[in-house]
Order: structure tokens, then sequence, then C-alpha cells
């Protein structure tokens, strides 16, 4: 086994001891592999070794990869950058693009609406701290967005998105966590919760993510 699929299975094992700690189904939880800024060659071998989501955070980095790592059967790209309306046709001529999580005001959704004309999954990037740094709606404007979302035509609502403050301490983001699955609830915000990376997708999962975006602990250290 390469150290890389080493990497991927241990974080399998987390993602199912986490679902089984909160009384889940392990299956209910999509596994992310975040290869930015990694090679097409990791993608290749983190697909062989069962990876079938990946996650790419700049258009261009994507459009260059997906090429090169070619089609494969099952394997679906997920855009979870801040997307300028400018890249939105780059991005929606990926082959396999799956869906786009960072979607975070009403402009951005009428774009993606009326350049794709195939249905594509949309996922509500919502900015719980109110970090100035980060993307993201506040949740005060996001039943607007939703309502937004569900009136456009070619675009399908599948959830939520949050991406916390760093912190040492997983626990101390444990209640962003709840924050997001309190949002999806009160505003019927599609099935999806996008949420934990590396630092701390197990404590997502326990507050009931249902996609993890996970690079660092299976594609090693960026540069
Ligand atoms: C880079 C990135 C991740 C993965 O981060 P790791 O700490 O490497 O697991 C997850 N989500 C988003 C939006 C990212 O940009």
């Amino acid at each position: 086994m390469t150290e890389l699929s080493e990497r991927l299975a241990a974080v399998h094992r987390r993602i199912e001891a986490a679902a089984l700690r909160a009384k889940r189904d392990p299956s209910e939880v999509t596994l992310v592999a975040v290869s930015k800024r990694k090679p097409a060659e990791d993608v290749v071998t983190a697909y062989v070794a069962g990876a079938r989501h990946f996650g790419e955070n700049y258009v261009q980095e994507l459009v260059d990869k997906a090429p090169q790592v070619g089609a494969h059967p099952g394997l679906v790209w997920h855009y979870i950058g801040h997307l300028q309306r400018n890249k939105a046709n780059a991005l929606l001529a990926v082959e396999g693009l799956g869906l786009v999580h960072g979607v975070d005001s009403a402009k951005l959704l009428r774009a993606l609406d009326k350049r794709t004309t195939s249905p594509l999954g949309v996922l509500l990037q919502v900015n719980l701290a109110g970090e100035a740094s980060k993307s993201g709606c506040t949740p005060e404007v996001l039943g607007e967005l939703v309502a937004e979302a569900r009136g456009c035509e070619h675009l399908e609502l599948r959830g939520l998105m949050t991406m916390p403050p760093p912190v040492d301490d997983p626990e101390d983001v444990r209640g962003f966590f709840r924050q997001l699955r309190e949002l999806r609830e009160r505003h019927d915000a599609g099935p999806e919760l996008s949420m934990g990376m590396s630092s701390d997708f197990p404590v997502a999962i326990e507050e009931g993510a249902t996609i993890v975006r996970v690079g660092t602990a299976i594609f090693g250290a960026r540069d």
C-alpha cells in the first residue's frame, strides 16, 4: 500500500467511528478528498484507492487538472472555493462537476443559473463567525438566498456549507457546526451539510455533517 492509500483508509476509519459515536450510518457521510495544489497523479492514486469525490478551490487549477486526471467512472469534482462570476463559464465546462459548495450571493446564483443548461447542485456558504477574510453569507440573509436558489430554473439547492475559523481544539468549532445544522432545519435548505476539514471532521460528523472536505489528512501538507 502507498502512504496515500493508508492515509485515506485511516480517514475512512475515523469517519466511520465518528458516525457510530453519533449513532449515524457511516454511509450518510460523503468524503470529498481536497486535492488543491496537489498533482493529478495524486488524484488518480486516491481514486484507485477508492476515493470518488474530489474538491478544488481554484477554477483555473480545476480546469487544468480535470483533463489530466481524465474521466473515470464515478469520479465527481466539487468546487469548494469562492467563485467569481466571470469564472462561472470555465467552471461549468469542467467534465464531472457535481456540486458547487461556496455560493453566497443572489448575483452568483443568477449567474450560474443563466450559464448552465443542465441541472447543477449548489450549496449555500454561511459565514458563521463573521470573519471578514472568508466568504459566505450572513445567517440573516440566508432565508432570502434559499428563496432565490429555489427560484432558479437550473439550480438544485442541495444544502449548506461552512468553514469555521481555525482553532487548536476542534471542540471550539462544535457550536458553529451545530448552528449550520439548525439553519438548514429552519430554512429547509436541502439535505446536505458540508462541514469539517482535516482538523475537525469527526466533530462535524457528530454534529450532522453529510459531506466532509479533507485535504491534508489524505494528501499530506501543501506547499
Ligand atoms: C483547503 C480546504 C479544505 C481542506 O482543508 P484541510 O485542512 O487540508 O483538510 C476544506 N474546505 C475548503 C473550503 C478548503 O479550501
